[in-house]
């Protein structure tokens, strides 16, 4: 059994349309796949649709949530939700907020760009995100495309880096908040790529036992942006704290170079998911 339950789509970030994402999980012979886009479930009705056989389609999100740290300012940490109601009324204003905040905060990021002459227009950045959820993978790609930067990661360790002069925070959901929420909707939350240090600063184990009081079911452990040491330490959290543990590639498509399946999550793991998770049912056969 290959399971990775945290992959995106071009509803958000990724670049495969849902159906395409899930033909490519088959074709690299996973058995389980999780579509997690940002902030929206837009992509669930056309993934059970287009489900080849023989494939299970966990819907998912991930939340962009923030830490508030007492004395610095806060921390981006996402959060994957998994097999959540998608009409529960609280969580779905709350990704209403966030995809508004997405918008405001894309279009602020852009202007910034281009007055200090970068050849990025925020009506071309919306026109590439399809009617999905904007991100700042859209922008790196215009970037490199328009010639300025050499490559999207390239994009995202100067420019769109949290620590560039251009760069915009968006004022995501209290983490705690956020969990309540998914917990509230019958889902399962589990901490994304929590030690990825290339994504920006990190939250301490204070803010995971935090989360865990809130409510919080598992921590994403194997992750490509996790090291050898950071997997071993979340691991051992998540015995103490008695969590989930997953384990995931994140593909974003051809918006990441790692392919689908690159880390994959244990079947009891997984079966102790789907015992948690009472908001809606796998597609599966
Ligand atoms: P945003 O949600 O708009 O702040 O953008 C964050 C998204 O950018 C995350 O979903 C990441 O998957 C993606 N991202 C972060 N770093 C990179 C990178 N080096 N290359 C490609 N995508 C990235
Ligand atoms: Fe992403
Ligand atoms: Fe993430
Ligand atoms: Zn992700």
């Amino acid at each position: 059994m290959r399971i990775d339950l945290h992959t995106h789509s071009s509803v958000s970030d990724g670049t495969e349309s849902p159906a395409e994402l899930l033909a490519t999980a088959q074709a690299a012979g996973i058995d389980v796949v999780a579509l997690t886009d940002h902030d929206t479930t837009a992509g669930w009705k056309v993934a059970e649709a287009a489900r080849p056989p023989g494939l299970t389609v966990v819907p998912g999100m991930e939340l962009s949530c923030r830490w508030y740290p007492g004395d610095q300012p806060p921390i981006s940490v996402h959060v994957l939700a998994y097999l959540f109601d998608p009409l529960h009324p609280g969580f779905a204003a709350e990704r209403v907020r966030l995809r508004d905040e997405r918008l405001g905060r894309g279009e602020r990021l852009v202007a910034a760009l281009a007055a200090a002459g970068y050849p990025v227009e925020w009506a071309q950045i919306v026109e590439r995100s399809n009617g999905g959820v904007v991100g700042r993978p859209h922008i790196a790609r215009a970037l490199v495309e328009a010639g300025a930067v050499p490559s999207v990661d390239d994009a995202f360790a100067t420019l769109l880096h949290p620590r560039s002069p251009y760069y915009v925070a968006k004022i995501d959901t209290d983490v705690r908040e956020g969990i309540a929420l998914i917990r509230a909707a019958g889902g399962v939350p589990v901490f994304a790529h929590g030690l990825a240090v290339k994504r920006g600063r990190i939250v301490g184990d204070d803010a995971i036992v935090a989360m865990a009081e809130a409510g919080l079911l598992g921590l994403e452990v194997d992750h490509p942006d996790h090291a050898e040491a950071d997997r071993a330490h979340l691991r051992g959290l998540a015995a103490d704290l008695g969590l989930i543990t997953t384990g995931s590639s994140d593909y974003h498509g051809a918006n990441k170079t790692t392919p689908i399946g690159a880390c994959t999550t244990d079947p009891a793991q997984f079966e102790a998911i789907l015992a948690a998770g009472t908001g809606s049912a796998p597609f599966r056969d």
